[in-house]
């Protein structure tokens, strides 16, 4: 169970990274694709669903940075860092 859910998960992230190899949390292009992880915009914990309107691929470590924030709490961090 476990392992076809890393599969899948190894799927999904292939297939965003040919639509685009953007990080959707940085804005970087990633380049490595070992880093590359899928990253729920709004996450599942949130209430966020498993569709593919609700992932993006984003950077390992971005992903682990944002943990469960909504993208409102991450624009919101971000501002409060540029101010
Ligand atoms: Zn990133």
């Amino acid at each position: 169970m476990e392992k076809k859910y890393k599969n899948d998960q190894r799927k999904i992230c292939n297939r965003l990274l040919r639509a685009s190899n953007v990080c959707g949390l940085c804005g970087e292009q990633i380049t490595k694709r070992k880093e590359a992880t899928i990253d729920h915009i709004i996450p599942l914990s949130r209430g966020g669903s498993d569709s593919v309107h609700n992932v993006q691929v984003a950077h390992e470590k971005c992903n682990q940075e944002k943990g469960n924030k909504l993208p409102d709490e991450i624009k919101l961090k971000k501002e409060n860092e540029h101010a």
